[in-house]
């Protein structure tokens, strides 16, 4: 049944069809259910989970989200510790504080928050993670077992789409899948999860010709891009399933009234802080095109954070209990 057609969909008062809302948060909230019940498995067997976060200078984003993710653990059952840095920090401390992460038998999980100072190259210290303790899924070795479809940790952002596409029962086998952004912690593993699960994957960059067409032929739709509403009516195939990945910060008032409408919250939002967040996709026009539909804030976003605790937890089962 195309999911336009189905219970969720509903109507908008002009009598126009309303895409489905994929509630992300609501499915984050279930998955954290199910790792909180298997985290209490592993405690009672003398396992209790533990995620370590390096924090190097200082960025507003990073530090919102490592406090979620602090928060989030505790909820879980999950130990957590934030290391923070300043920004000058050498690359020779960087590298001891993950030797020592490495070599420490609770810490299950290190995730190194990304971006870091311009004189640290992410890769050389993403590659010294153990990749038995890569939250991430960011070391070569395990972007090595996502290629080639074998167990391992993955990355939290596609990782959480998936598993929201599933919960949300979207059919990907044998459809058409476009993925707008071709990032190693989005775009390229998204693409690699989807065509796992069988669908036909297009990757689109910011040098695809025609880009808009192109999407147009997606069953799938995943916006990766960090381009505010860039994806417009004409890039949606009537009825599709549309994931929009961007977090984007609005300030302009015309802006606001032209992806939202006259949303009332949207406009106190405004007011009162100066910005509201849009995604990759143009909410208002998408809402009338698309069958199913995630919003921004509240779709994929909470759903990261919900894998990044399952990941940890997969870890310390798989290092701690092998089978
Ligand atoms: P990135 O900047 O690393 O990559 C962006 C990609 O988009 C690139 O591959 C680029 O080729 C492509 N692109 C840029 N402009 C384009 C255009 N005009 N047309 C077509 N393609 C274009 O970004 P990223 O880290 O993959 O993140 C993408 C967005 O997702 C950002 O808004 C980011 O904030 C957001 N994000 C959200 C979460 C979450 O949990 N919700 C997690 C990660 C990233």
């Amino acid at each position: 049944m195309p999911l336009r057609d189905r219970p969720g969909a509903t109507r908008e008062s002009g009598g126009e069809l309303s895409a489905r809302v994929l509630d992300g948060k609501r499915v984050a909230q279930e998955i954290r259910e199910d790792v909180r019940r298997e985290v209490s498995g592993l405690i009672a067997q003398g396992v209790k989970p533990g995620l370590v976060a390096i924090l190097v200078g200082e960025n507003p984003a990073s530090e919102i989200y490592v406090r979620n993710k602090t928060r989030a653990s505790g909820e879980a059952g999950i130990y957590s510790e934030t290391i923070r840095l300043p920004a000058d920090t050498s690359r020779q401390t960087l590298a001891e504080h993950i030797d020592s992460l490495n070599q420490r038998e609770e810490v299950d999980a290190i995730l190194l928050q990304l971006p870091l100072p311009p004189h640290l190259d992410p890769s050389e210290f993403i590659s010294r993670i153990h990749p038995d303790k890569d939250v991430d899924g960011f070391h070569p070795f395990n972007v090595g077992r996502l290629v080639l479809n074998e167990p391992g940790p993955r990355p939290c952002t596609p990782a959480g789409i998936l598993e929201l596409l599933r919960r949300e029962k979207v059919e990907m086998k044998g459809a058409r899948a476009v993925v707008l952004g071709r990032s190693n912690i989005v775009g390229k593993p998204m693409a690699l999860l989807l065509l796992h699960q069988h669908a036909t994957v297009t990757v689109c960059h910011s040098r695809t010709r025609e880009i808009a067409r192109v999407a147009s032929e997606a069953d799938i739709l995943v916006a990766a891009m960090g381009k505010s509403a860039l994806v417009r009516r004409d890039f949606i195939k009537p009825g599709a399933v549309v994931v929009d990945v961007g977090i984007n910060r609005v300030q302009e008032r015309e802006a606001v009234l032209d992806y939202f409408g006259d949303d009332a919250a949207r406009l106190a939002q405004l007011e009162s802080t100066g910005y509201t967040l849009v995604g990759d996709v143009h909410p208002r026009e998408a809402r009338e095109v698309a069958g199913a539909l995630t919003p921004v804030p509240g779709g994929v976003g909470p759903l990261t954070i919900a894998m990044l605790l399952d990941n940890t937890m997969r870890l310390a089962r798989q290092r701690r209990l092998p089978s």
